[in-house]
């Protein structure tokens, strides 16, 4: 299972209940941070997401909003004693950032940590998933990114496992998960013999800061889950070419274009509070769409269902 939580939904400017962008992605062990707003830190802890895991940073672009958390999160995991070492992936400028960082406030680390300067392209691959960063369109150099996740084996089938002799429970799950496994009487079963074909992969794709635009069409084909930023409404159409952004229905209009299984809408802005208008809009457009709120999680299981966990819930 691969699971979207949203750390930061807002805009520009943080809101009561809304901080600036970040989203963490969670499968197998690994959490892949995407954008890294300011009070990030905060809410990783909010949302149990644990300092000393198997983790990478991806950050859009070099603008503060999407940026200004990284130091403190940074402080936060040498404080709690992070030990295994850090990537972090985003546009040239970040470099350049983390080193005046380290520099003027002394910003060290507990942990090996490593600024890439990345261009479009794959960036990061890890067990069965792959992240490939590319440019949009917004205002200077700005990635969006696609999230692949190579299923580890086709379906599963109960009945073969049974027939089998493999004995129901976590022998399944494990064999569902492409292990091979030993039975008590020493055969060896492997995932070919209880599951079908391999299915396509799954795919999550964010889009960052950026008008709608063709990569962006592109990239999202066939995806399971679009996260696109949303600042403005229809009625301030202006107001997102100029500043390089996107309205509820240009989302949209790209989510209904490349067939994509479910919208999640964020990065909008303050004056919409709980972006109830931006969501009517995009509905009007592409009817599975829902608006992304802080500590929102989505579960994307390996069969393609998706699950929509409310804050609330999710902080039981
Ligand atoms: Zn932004
Ligand atoms: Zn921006």
């Amino acid at each position: 299972m691969i699971e979207v939580v949203f750390l930061g939904t807002g805009g520009s400017m943080p809101t009561e209940g809304r901080n600036l962008p970040a989203i963490a992605v969670l499968y197998e062990g690994w959490a892949l941070l995407f954008d890294a707003g300011e009070d990030v830190q905060r809410q990783f802890e909010k949302a149990s997401i644990g300092t000393n895991r198997s983790m990478a940073v991806f950050v859009s672009h070099a603008h503060a909003d999407h940026l200004l958390g990284l130091p403190g999160l940074l402080l936060r995991f040498s404080l709690l004693g992070r030990m295994k070492p850090l990537s972090v992936y985003g546009p040239a400028e970040l470099i350049d950032f983390v080193r005046a960082a380290q520099k003027t406030i002394n910003l060290g680390t507990t942990f090996e940590t490593t600024i890439y300067g990345i261009e479009p392209g794959i960036v990061f691959s890890e067990k069965n998933l792959s992240v490939r960063a590319f440019e949009v369109d917004h205002r200077g150099f700005a990635l969006g990114f696609e999230i692949v996740w190579e299923r580890p084996t086709g379906p599963f089938h109960p009945e073969r496992a049974e027939q089998l002799g493999v004995p129901k429970g976590p022998l399944w799950s494990r064999l569902a998960e492409g292990e091979v496994v030993t039975l008590e009487d020493g055969r060896v079963i492997s995932p070919d013999d209880v599951t079908g074909p391999p299915l396509p992969p799954l795919k999550v794709v964010y889009s960052g800061d950026t008008r709608p635009c063709e990569s962006l069409k592109n990239a999202a084909k066939g995806a399971n889950i679009l996260i696109s930023e949303a600042m403005y409404t229809r009625e301030h159409a202006d107001l997102a070419e100029e500043r390089g952004h996107s309205t509820a229905e240009g989302a949209a209009m790209i989510a209904r274009h490349s067939g994509v299984t479910l919208l999640a809408l964020t990065h909008y802005s303050p004056r919409y509070f709980e972006g109830d208008e931006v969501l009517d809009e995009a509905r009007s457009v592409f009817p599975n769409s829902i608006i992304a709120r802080d500590l929102m999680r989505i579960r994307l299981a390996k069969d393609g269902s998706v699950e929509v966990v409310h804050p609330a819930e999710a902080l039981k």
